[in-house]
């Protein structure tokens, strides 16, 4: 049986929860899939415990309020302590975003199909066509808590989602993308700021960028989804606390390491165990092991830049043509499951090609050298 927990937490922001609780719980789903939804009340000023609690007497519906340590908003926390209490697949929603019905059993199913470790929800890429990725994904737990969960360290708005995204892909971790067909509830900045120290967005991003900068290797070296004082609703299951954060090589023998994704030599295992700079690249993505895998095929610069040259002629003699959003995430999607994309980087490691398949993908006239991209997204254009 597959199991769901949607994560969604509220600190003044229950004139959106009152709306998008009520799309949560009403999603429907094939008879096999054991679905909850956590909804974390952090400190909530509107009393959004109370309100779940004597508005909804539905069984699946877990609400936690903290007391603890809740005079700002740290966004991170919430949602650890949210998905303390998940199991199977997790999804992290905001308060404002509104799911059509459906939404959920589709994700779920499309993980499944792909055997993906995440799914980000995204709408549109950037000029440079790379998807757009937010705060709003799906992630097998097992997955979450190898990265230890969201930083923290994070005390201002925003980054913290970005931040975990780039963590997973340094994971190796395989993603693919969807477009939920969500809707979001407009608000202002002042409502994002609430909470937090800073007065202005642009301030308040910058900070979290400075403490980005003075993290260490380790995220959430003393623990993560943390609290002494909080109370469930009446029907509201414990949490799985508390995860200690591996500050250390835990592996007992030499091989393959699920944590860094590669396999370690007798004597790399005895550098991860007794150096903690070694330690510290293989957690960053850059160990022994790690590095070899990604160099192994990867083209030279010099046919790097004669294949990308080629590539560049093929889409100017095809006037410059792009494939539909459509088709674009599609195979991207392909890139990502595939063993020859580095998906930290988003390049292709085959000779023939090395390009960012980003850029790539998004051009009508390119084709995948190992023929892995869906086949209608030749004729398909934006
Ligand atoms: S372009 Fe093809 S071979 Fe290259 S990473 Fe994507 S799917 Fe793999």
């Amino acid at each position: 049986m597959t199991e769901l927990t949607v994560v969604t937490t509220c600190k003044g922001r229950l004139h959106h929860l009152t709306e998008s609780l009520p799309t949560l719980l009403g999603q429907t789903f094939r008879t096999d899939l054991r679905y909850r939804v956590v909804v974390v009340d952090y400190g909530c000023p509107q009393g959004a415990f109370d309100w779940c609690v004597s508005k909804f007497a539905d069984e699946r519906l877990t609400v936690v309020r903290v007391r603890d340590d809740v005079d700002r908003f740290n966004f991170s926390r919430a949602r650890n302590i949210g998905a303390a209490f998940g199991s199977g697949l997790l999804a992290f929603l905001d308060a404002d975003v509104l799911l059509p019905d459906g939404a959920l059993q589709r994700a779920v199913s499309e993980m499944e199909r792909l055997g993906l470790e995440r799914l980000n929800h995204s709408r549109g890429v950037d000029a440079q066509g790379r998807p757009h990725i937010g705060g709003q994904f799906l992630i097998r737990s097992e997955s979450f808590h190898a990265l230890r969960g969201f930083c923290e360290g994070f005390r201002e708005y925003g980054g913290e989602d970005i931040d975990l995204y780039r963590r997973s892909l340094a994971a190796g971790q395989s993603h693919g993308l969807i477009d939920l067909e969500l809707r979001r509830i407009p608000h202002d900045d002042e409502e994002r700021l609430r909470f937090v120290s800073s007065e202005t967005k642009a301030e308040s991003i910058l900070r979290n960028r400075e403490w980005l900068g003075q993290r260490g290797p380790v995220v959430n070296p003393d623990g993560y989804g943390l609290t002494e004082d909080f109370e469930t609703s009446p029907n509201g299951l414990q949490p799985a606390l508390v995860r200690p954060a591996p500050a250390a090589c835990e592996c007992k023998e030499p091989g393959w390491c699920e944590r860094h994704r590669c396999a370690k030599t007798p004597h790399w295992h005895v550098l991860c165990r007794t150096r903690a700079d070694y330690f510290a690249l293989w957690e960053e993505g850059r160990g022994p092991g790690q590095k070899r895998i990604q160099q192994s095929t990867e083209p030279g610069l010099l046919r790097k830049a004669a294949n990308f040259g080629k590539a560049v002629a093929r889409h100017v003699a095809d006037g410059g043509r792009k494939v539909s959003h459509q088709v674009l995430l599609a195979r991207l999607e392909a890139c990502k499951a595939c063993p020859s994309c580095d998906t930290t980087r988003m390049v292709c490691r085959e000779r023939s090609c090395g390009c960012f398949v980003t850029t790539k993908a998004a051009w009508r006239s390119e084709r995948c050298p190992l023929g892995k991209w869906p086949k209608t997204a030749h004729t398909d254009e934006s």
